[in-house]
């Protein structure tokens, strides 16, 4: 048997140096290092001790012969062809199960050796342990998919733009939304299909977002089709790799939009059906206003028939009498007028309104209801002033007070029924009304719910009365507000802004 020559120990040392930096290499850059025959059999592994578990040695085995989840079959063939063609590979990914019932992918690279004659003695290579890494990418591509569905069954439209506006990318409702492919609409600039937007208002939009907010407007977006419906959109920028983007989710409004129409319009004909039955409730009042002035034409129009009877004709008295006659026939107009315009269901145009006047108008035509229940009222309006608005809704509004206080003192009979109506100029430049009564006052359970619409604790309420009240101070930019009067009774109070505001 032929022994091996001794080296020279120089040469043995420089080995062994040469080893411990293989070594060294191989523990901090792989996992494995391998080497195996011209059959493929293992003929060395080299495991890294930065591994947790020492996988199974497989000396002796062929790589057929050590178990592989991955990659398929055909995976393999291929796998194998390089191998039998006796050419490198890189990073060719495997998976082996591992003794808890795992996978342990590994990443495996290899050379082909050659010996002095150029015959092919086997492999030499490393493999990487990518599990890790394998696990995240899968997570990320999971949570990705998750949110594509999530984005994709949103009930809104998502639209991803760079800088510009242009689409980068969408999910499947503005798809739909719009009619268009995923593909048509990306590389679309949104000038397109919103029909609100220009490179202006984009820019303007912007503006706002850069500030850091959310932008909200209200647009209208055209289909594929050319059919146009109203959205809702809302934008925020962000910044991505660098790149500034701007996320805006459109939302289908059409249906939030016909409802309001419709409570709007329901909303008309309750108040036109209040103001009717407000109405109804001082046409005693409003008969006495209008028979008022007539009666009092019909004696001067007698007394000037008398001044041209006498001999002579007593013409300065003739003209005085007829004077008479168009001031009331004027001041009957008015009250007519009035009525009318009560009455009428669009609202006039805003004009400027001096309230305390407003005020006095409505106490005309409400006296003799006053009077027929017994209520004493008391007025205290400081100068107040003009206000912009419908003088028509705000005087509803003051006889829906004057009307629910007077029905909430019907009931009082031990004590006065006392109503004060009193307005304040505020520093800020707004005005104050506040309508007091001596009634039984508010039950303070239900104080909030008193301006809900169908809210009434009537037999014969509606309901509506402060709703109303409370939507025409709302549109008028102004509060209307409730409380307890001082000693008893309720108080019901409302702002306007001036016009000055
Ligand atoms: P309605 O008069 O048809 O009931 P309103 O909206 O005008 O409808 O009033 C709602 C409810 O608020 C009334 O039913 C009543 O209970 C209460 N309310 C309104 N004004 C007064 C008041 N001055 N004093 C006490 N309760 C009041």
């Amino acid at each position: 048997m032929q022994h091996p020559a001794q080296e020279p120990p120089e040469i043995a040392e420089t080995l062994r140096e040469s080893e411990e930096r293989f070594r060294t290499l191989v523990q901090f850059s792989f996992e494995v290092y391998w080497e195996t025959d011209a059959q493929h059999r293992f003929i060395r592994q080299e495991f890294a001790n930065t591994l947790a578990d020492h996988p199974v040695s497989e000396i002796g085995k062929t790589r057929w012969e050590v178990p592989y989840l991955e990659p398929d079959e055909e995976g393999w063939r291929k796998h194998r062809e390089t191998l039998d063609a006796h050419l490198p590979f890189r990073d060719f990914e495997l998976a082996r199960p591992t003794p808890e019932g795992g996978k342990r992918y590994v990443s495996v690279s290899g050379l082909p050796i050659f010996d002095k004659t150029g015959r092919f003695v086997g492999y030499r290579g490393v493999g990487r342990h990518i599990t890790d890494s394998k696990r995240a990418e899968e997570a990320l591509r999971e949570s990705e998919a998750r949110f594509r569905t999530f984005v994709d069954h949103a009930t809104d439209a998502f639209i991803l733009h760079n800088e510009d506006g242009e689409v980068i990318d969408v999910n499947r409702n503005a798809c739909e939304s719009l009619g268009y492919s995923r593909d048509g609409l990306i590389g679309m600039t949104p000038f397109f299909f919103d029909l609100e937007l220009n490179a202006a208002t984009w820019q303007r939009n912007r503006e706002h977002l850069e500030a850091g907010g959310v932008a909200t407007v209200e647009s209208r977006y055209r289909r594929k089709d050319g059919t146009v419906f109203p959205v809702e959109v809302r934008m925020r920028e962000f910044c991505q790799g660098g790149q500034r983007m701007i996320i805006s989710l459109s939302r289908d409004i059409t249906e939030r939009k016909r409802t309001a129409e419709a409570f709007r319009e329901m909303r008309a004909e309750l108040a036109h059906a209040n103001r009717a039955a407000a109405m109804g409730q001082i046409t005693a009042s409003v008969a006495h206003e209008v028979s008022q002035p007539i009666t009092a034409m019909l004696c001067n129009a007698e007394a000037a028939l008398s001044w041209l009877g006498s001999q002579p004709p007593d013409l300065g008295e003739l003209q005085r009498a007829l004077a008479f006659i168009v001031t009331d026939a004027n001041r009957a107009g008015e009250v007519l007028n009035w009525i009318r315009a009560l009455i009428r269901k669009t609202p006039a145009r805003k004009e400027s309104i001096d309230v305390n006047n407003a005020i006095l108008d409505v106490v005309t035509m409400a006296r003799s209801e006053l009077l027929r229940h017994g209520v004493s009222l008391q007025t205290d309006l400081a100068a107040l002033p003009l206000i912009e608005g419908y003088r028509v809704q705000l005087q509803q509004v003051i006889l829906n007070l004057i009307l629910n206080a007077v029905e909430a003192m019907s009931c009082i009979d031990e004590a006065p029924r006392e109503l004060r109506i009193s307005t304040t100029g505020k520093a800020t430049g707004a005005i104050l009304v506040a309508v007091r009564d001596s009634g039984p006052g508010l039950d303070p359970t239900n104080i909030n719910r008193l301006f809900d619409p169908f809210y009434t604790t009537k037999p014969e309420g509606i309901g509506m009365g402060l709703a109303i009240c409370n939507s025409i101070i709302e549109a008028h930019g102004g509060r209307l507000w409730a409380g307890a009067n001082e000693p008893r009774g309720a108080v019901f109070q409302f702002t306007l802004p001036s016009e000055r505001e």
